[in-house]
């Protein structure tokens, strides 16, 4: 046995664990640790300026969360949902359970179910641990020597750990730049996102028509940053059209409809 063969049977035995859709991965960071670095980010992004006082937005956004939270038996107040002033329609989650809507998103959708889909779908991201699995993958592909030192003494990281850990957070270097989640962490925010929003009474079927009025949007020209970020395409619209009769008995259990617009 080669010495990485044996240090990657090491990081599978510690950091091995299954996302909430059964899927296995791999998370090499404390949960307490992500949701320091999210608290960082999320608070420097903030200070930015852009954060929206207005009323209807914000209410909109906070009667949402908190119908999909409550339907997922999470504790709202452990979550931060916040409105940034933005025309780009885009939306992120970090660790530490922070999300952040533009205001370009609430521009965009035509019906609170929309964006349920939406916020539904970035916690799925954080519920996931995507953020963790991404540092993970990076950490084991290119920090070999860093990882050891992590696994084995929980050193001090040093400055290109660091790095990783930025990145991997999705942040990018400058605060506010984005970058996209693989293929496999879309689908499976896109499917928990579907999940969390039929049990929270919100019609799972307009997860798709989102993905539609974000094509249109598009207009041919260049796509919405969500998009980008989230690459969609006419599979994605598909998938999420054959997703949401699956969970039309859990929406249709919800006898209160939420009314959050
Ligand atoms: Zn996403």
């Amino acid at each position: 046995m080669t010495r990485f063969t044996l240090l990657f049977f090491v990081y599978f035995l510690i950091g091995c664990q299954a996302t909430p859709t059964g899927r296995k991965q791999l998370i090499l960071r404390s949960e307490g640790e992500m949701a320091n670095l999210g608290a960082q980010s999320f608070a420097a992004m903030k200070k930015k300026g852009n954060v929206s006082a207005e009323p209807k937005a914000n209410k909109a956004v906070t009667c949402i969360t908190h119908r999909l939270l409550v339907a997922m038996d999470e504790k709202p107040s452990d979550w931060e949902v916040r409105v940034f002033e933005d025309k780009s329609p885009n939306a992120f989650a970090l660790p530490g359970r922070k999300i952040g809507v533009h205001t370009g998103m609430l521009d965009l959708v035509e019906n609170q179910d929309q964006l349920a889909a939406v916020i539904g779908h970035e916690i799925g991201h954080v519920l996931a641990h995507h953020g963790n699995e991404r540092i993970s993958q990076q950490l084991a592909v290119t920090g070999g020597l860093a990882i050891t030192s992590l696994v084995l003494s929980n050193q001090k990281k040093n400055r290109q750990t660091n790095q990783l850990i930025v990145a991997g957070l999705g942040i990018g270097a400058q605060f506010g730049v984005l970058l996209p989640f693989s293929r496999t962490h879309e689908t499976e925010a896109d499917e928990l996102g579907v999940r969390y929003m039929a049990k929270a009474g919100f019609d799972p079927r307009q997860a798709a028509a989102l993905w539609r009025v974000m094509q249109k949007a598009s207009g041919g020209g260049a796509p919405p940053e969500f998009m980008s970020t989230h690459p969609s395409n006419s599979t994605r619209i598909r998938r999420l059209s054959r997703l949401a009769p699956k969970f039309m008995g859990d929406f249709g259990a919800v006898k209160d409809r939420p009314s959050c617009f």
